[in-house]
């Protein structure tokens, strides 16, 4: 027979095991970004998981992280993560630094076992890229938070099929520009033309701020004359002197491709920023 006073200690027992559980499921984990694309694919690797706080290391960051040098305030954030999400392929210049002073930290490198085009870093602007990057995440999460795999699994299988659908609907809208021949400002978008069959016959400034010689500039302007290259694509409006010279020169006009590197604290910031480069691209070569 039960009597009251095993009833009052079944409940007991039963409150403290729900409050167990309950304790396990509020586990905070935080994940932190080394930039903005990172942050975006995270932001979906991690989608509706209760009790991860999701954090863009450089949001004051200005274009790529090319420069960027860690302020003791990045630094104190790095010292709460849990994992650390980075592009890697020489991207974060500072990745050594990190990795000595938090020799535990788990650092996730989104571009491991993408094949690289001349060591060039800028592989989220390419959308088979982005793919190996989130389940490169997807993975590391499950083996940091195994108790809810399954969750991850699917917020990466979600954001994998999204990715791919934009893959080949960007692939059938640009496809009449196969063979395309462009230039752009700099190298970062090798990935994407490589990715849609355009060609980049020239690049005006091999680093963002290095400026090219007159001879340089000289080759650049016969290159265009020849290829009948179309557009020039850069990521900002400003025309600095190289790319006014170009334009001016060869008639060739200027347009303006996002890099990703910035936008709003949305999931499918990504795959509207990547839609809007190739509308840009396609009236470019309208
Ligand atoms: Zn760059």
């Amino acid at each position: 027979m039960i009597t009251f006073r095993k009833t009052i200690l079944l409940v007991f027992i039963i409150v403290f095991l729900i409050g167990m559980r309950a304790g396990a499921q509020a586990k905070e984990i935080t994940v932190v970004a080394s930039f903005y694309p990172a942050y975006i694919t995270e932001l979906n690797v991690v989608k509706d998981v209760p009790g991860i706080r999701v954090v863009n290391l450089t949001t004051g960051a200005q274009g790529c992280l090319h420069d960027y040098a860690l302020t003791t305030n990045d630094m104190r954030t790095l010292s709460k993560a849990d994992i650390f999400v980075v592009n890697g392929a020489g991207t974060e210049g500072f990745l050594e630094e990190v990795a000595k002073q938090y020799p535990k930290l788990r650092i996730v490198r989104l571009t491991d076992t993408v094949p690289l085009i001349e060591n060039n870093p800028h592989v989220w602007l390419s959308i088979s890229g982005v793919v190996v990057g989130a389940k490169n995440l997807g993975r590391a999460m499950q083996e940091l938070d195994p108790d809810r795999a399954e969750l991850y699994q699917k917020n990466t299988d979600d954001y994998v099929l999204k990715l791919e659908k934009l893959g080949l609907k960007l692939y059938s809208q640009l496809s009449p520009h196969k063979g395309a021949k462009i230039i752009t400002l700099h190298d970062a978008f090798v990935y994407f033309a490589h990715e849609f069959g355009l060609e980049v016959v020239a690049v005006i400034e091999r680093e963002p701020g290095a400026q090219p010689s007159a001879q340089d500039l000289a080759q650049i302007i016969e290159v265009v004359r020849k290829c009948g290259v179309k557009a020039i694509f850069s990521d900002q409006w400003v025309l600095i002197p190289a790319l006014q010279t170009v334009t001016l020169e060869t008639g060739v006009p200027n347009y303006v491709l996002d890099l990703a590197v910035s936008g709003p604290d949305d999931p499918e910031a990504y795959i509207k920023i990547m839609q809007k480069n190739a509308q840009t691209i396609i009236e470019a070569l309208q």
